[in-house]
């Protein structure tokens, strides 16, 4: 019987239902990083994939207890809905495409229905329900979180240290000669309009070039509902700018903390501040194939992502927002590039970029993994014997050329790699068009049985 079928026919026992839970679960990542494929497959496996042999290590469907997910009829009317039919268009297309990114905060409701585990016991035909709402937002908005706690010049004073480093120097020389030739005391509408349009430039030239990962403040480029806002006249002045007041300054200082009071802080209480589980998507492997300066930069974004999950009582976050994340999982996404015996590397490579070992004391409320995972799988993994030895090797289609190769993608360096290394070697992993899926199957993967166990085994005894 399909499994709508039997909510029909168990109909008394669904009235009974001794359980109903709810559980927010956001996930997040920066541009690029997965989290539209993720939660494609996530919402795929969990109600189309629900084989015990595809996901091995989801226990309730390992327990046979596990009775299947639907999309929920409640999905909010004032948010917008992640387009999970549509994603599944492009990768059931002829030939299969992979969907396009979102961009904003979207949501998507899912009813999950198992068995309890004392039910099991008691042989009792009793069933209960999983309210599961999972929320895509970027996760360029948890770098505005360190925003905070500096002031304007303090804030103008890191970006432009960031905009020296050697790979940004070129793109923000014309914006540094701008300001050079601004008037600092006109602060006419005009003027604002012009110098937040180079900003916003500015800003667009490094979010398209590979590497540059740390954009602030992160609605300027997505700014949704806030589009024309005057607190989006925020630009980071020079720092020799800032050694004496003047008119432009101190409008620029207004829009920064009113950007804090009203962008920022909103966001914290109202969404983060809700959210029951995280998952934090990084791709790691775009980052070693741009180079030395690109891994230092994703190291030092995710160290200010990571200030949102370390809400110990003494913390800033814990003070002003009282978060209630109990679980965040950290994945290396798109492992599918690289042989699987290379996926411990990946994963310590992600905790190194995390800058330490995930250590549960280290967030003092939420309990944290790392792992490394493929939403959707794209590459088969296989053996050839070169020169008498075997070698692993993977099989996709190429993402940019479609032709199909077969290659050693390399070897990922479980510690983060020296610049002396970057300068002698060059990392070359692939990416790989989707593979032509039968609609009919679930999604291959890598690990989201483990994903999805690490989120909600707990909630499903
Ligand atoms: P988002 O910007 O975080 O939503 O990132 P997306 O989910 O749109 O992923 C960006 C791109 O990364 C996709 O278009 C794919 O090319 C690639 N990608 C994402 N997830 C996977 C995966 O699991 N396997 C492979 N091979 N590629 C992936």
């Amino acid at each position: 019987m399909s499994w709508l079928g039997s909510i029909q026919y168990h109909g008394r026992q669904w009235g009974n239902r001794t359980l109903d839970r709810h559980l927010r679960v956001g996930v997040t990542g920066l541009s690029g990083a997965g989290k539209t494929a993720f939660i494609t497959s996530l919402v795929h496996q969990l109600t189309q994939g629900d084989q015990a042999q595809h996901l091995p290590f989801f226990s309730v469907l390992q327990q046979g207890r596990y009775l299947g997910g639907r999309l929920a009829q409640n999905q909010p009317m004032a948010i917008p809905r992640f387009p999970y039919e549509q994603n599944l268009q492009y990768l059931a297309g002829q030939p299969a495409q992979w969907p396009p990114s979102t961009t904003g905060w979207s949501q998507l409701n899912l009813t999950l229905r198992y068995r309890p585990t004392g039910a099991i016991r008691s042989r009792l035909q009793q069933h209960s329900e999983l309210q599961l709402e999972i929320i895509d937002y970027p996760g360029e908005w948890l770098l505005d979180l360190p925003m905070l706690q500096q002031s304007y010049q303090q804030w103008s004073a890191f970006c432009w240290q960031l905009f020296r480093q050697p790979h940004r120097q070129t793109l923000s020389q014309p914006f540094a000669e701008l300001l050079q030739t601004t008037d600092l005391n006109d602060v006419s509408e005009l003027q604002l309009q012009r110098l937040t349009d180079g900003y916003r430039q500015l800003l667009l030239s490094f979010s398209q070039q590979a590497g540059c990962y740390l954009q602030q403040p992160g609605r300027l480029l997505v700014p949704g509902e806030l589009a024309g806002a005057p607190m989006l006249q925020l630009l980071p002045l020079l720092p020799e700018q800032l050694e004496q007041t003047s008119a432009l300054a101190s409008r620029l200082s207004q829009h920064y903390q009113t950007y804090c009071d009203y962008v920022i802080k909103p966001f914290y209480r109202q969404h983060f501040s809700a959210l029951d589980r995280q998952v934090v998507l990084v791709d790691g492997l775009a980052a070693l194939n741009a180079g030395y300066a690109a891994v230092r930069e994703l190291q030092q974004a995710l160290g200010l992502i990571m200030q949102s999950f370390r809400y110990g009582p003494a913390s800033l976050l814990h003070r002003l927002f009282k978060p209630q994340i109990s679980k965040v999982l950290f994945a290396a996404s798109k492992a599918d590039h690289v042989t699987p015996e290379q996926h411990k590397a990946l994963t310590l490579l992600l905790q190194q970029l995390l800058r330490q070992p995930i250590k549960q004391s280290q967030y003092a409320s939420a309990k944290s993994e790392a792992m490394a995972l493929a939403a959707i799988r794209a590459s088969k993994s296989g053996f050839v014997e070169h020169q008498g030895q075997r070698q692993a090797v993977l099989s996709g289609r190429d993402l940019h050329t479609a032709t199909t190769q077969t290659l050693f993608p390399g070897e990922v360096p479980a510690e983060l790699p020296t610049a002396e290394l970057f300068a002698r070697h060059q990392f070359q992993f692939p990416a790989f068009l989707p593979t032509d899926n039968n609609p009919e199957q679930p999604l291959p993967h890598v690990r989201m049985d483990h994903a999805l166990e690490f989120l909600l085994g707990d909630k499903l005894l």
